[in-house]
């Protein structure tokens, strides 16, 4: 029976990827920080399966110790402090997790080993946060980097020193460059589930506005439980390497506010949003779109869900949740 350690494993990529891992046969093993984890009972209840594991990515001994004491076969990296808007306010705390976090880890696995004929495979969950300012477009593999956030500059040097233990030590090693990837387990603080968490309330008559930030920038959305099986099949391949993982399509904060809220059954959605500087960043990543190309070819990966369909299953699962108790 194959196993994987997966850090991040209460989030909403820990989740999928723990479904899909299972469904496949996979002993799952999920790294759990911190004491009394709010999300360790979700968890438990949902996954009854996964065996959760103490540790943390800003503490080495206990990333040597899980991964010595699970001798998994693979290691997923889905832990970070993962909220843009957030890394500007805790940008060290950011940089330590998201970004040494994944030196940590590597060096675990590193020390550790595996046996010769089957050393354990690494997954850097990278994201299209690095492209940032963009240098063209669609981003491939070989675009340059230009992070505009503090996540950004962590994920950058994150994936930079995947890159370089793989063709220093020779470790199995890949980058997943993920676009964004969305779904009805996005947390509330992301604009895409904030979104169509508010139209439901509005549409049930729960919350009467939804007040965001900038609606002009553009993201390439797909749906997580899609993007999962692009990290596993990364990790099957004879020769470990980095992928885009993207739908190739791009579209405004704007235009995902109005589909949801068309998807709840309200047209005018103007008359519910109100706009607010207070929810501004910095600096801004204005327009994001990946080329999947080489995933496309060389893992067979595809995506399933389509942008609406994305759109309608989060307003359907928020209109759900929320008419409970209603
Ligand atoms: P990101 O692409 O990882 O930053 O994902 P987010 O879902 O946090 O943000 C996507 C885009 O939506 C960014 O360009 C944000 O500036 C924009 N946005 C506009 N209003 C909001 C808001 O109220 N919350 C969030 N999270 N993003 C917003």
């Amino acid at each position: 029976m194959p196993s994987a350690l997966i850090t991040g494993i209460t989030g909403q990529d820990g989740r999928f990827l723990a479904e899909l891992l299972h469904s496949k046969g996979y002993k799952v093993y999920g790294l759990l920080k911190g004491q009394n984890n709010p999300k360790t009972a979700l968890l438990r209840d949902e996954h009854p399966y996964v065996e959760l594991v103490h540790g943390d990515l800003c503490d080495l001994p206990s990333l040597i110790s899980a991964v010595e004491t699970v001798r998994p076969d693979e290691v997923y990296n889905l832990g970070a402090i993962s909220f843009v808007a957030m890394s500007f306010n805790q940008a060290e705390l950011t940089a330590n997790v998201t970004g040494l976090g994944v030196l940590r880890l590597l060096e675990a696995i590193r020390i550790v080993g595996g046996s010769q004929n089957n050393p354990i495979r690494f997954y850097q969950a990278s994201s299209s946060e690095m492209f940032g300012k963009v240098r063209e477009t669609p981003q491939t593999e070989l675009t340059p980097f230009h992070p505009r956030s503090p996540y950004g500059c962590a994920k950058v040097f994150g994936h930079d020193i995947t890159v370089n233990y793989r063709e220093s030590y020779g470790l199995y090693a890949c980058s997943g460059i993920l676009f964004n990837h969305e779904s009805e387990r996005r947390g509330l603080e992301f604009v895409t589930r904030k979104v169509t968490n508010a139209a439901a309330r509005i549409k049930l008559g729960l919350q009467e506005e939804l007040v965001l930030g900038d609606l002009e920038p553009r993201r390439d959305w797909g749906y997580a439980g899609d993007y999962v099986k692009a990290m596993w099949l990364m990790l099957q391949q004879d020769q470990p390497d980095d992928y885009v993982v993207a739908t190739g399509e791009t579209y405004q904060v704007r235009e995902f506010v109005r589909l949801a809220f068309e998807a709840a059954g309200i047209d005018d959605w103007q008359r519910y949003v109100r706009q607010d500087p207070k929810f501004l960043r910095p600096a801004e990543v204005d327009l994001l779109v990946g080329d999947a190309t080489k995933a496309q070819t060389k893992l067979g990966w595809r995506r399933e869900v389509s942008f609406p369909e994305l759109v309608k299953k989060m307003v359907d699962n928020d209109l759900a949740i929320e008419s409970v108790g209603r």
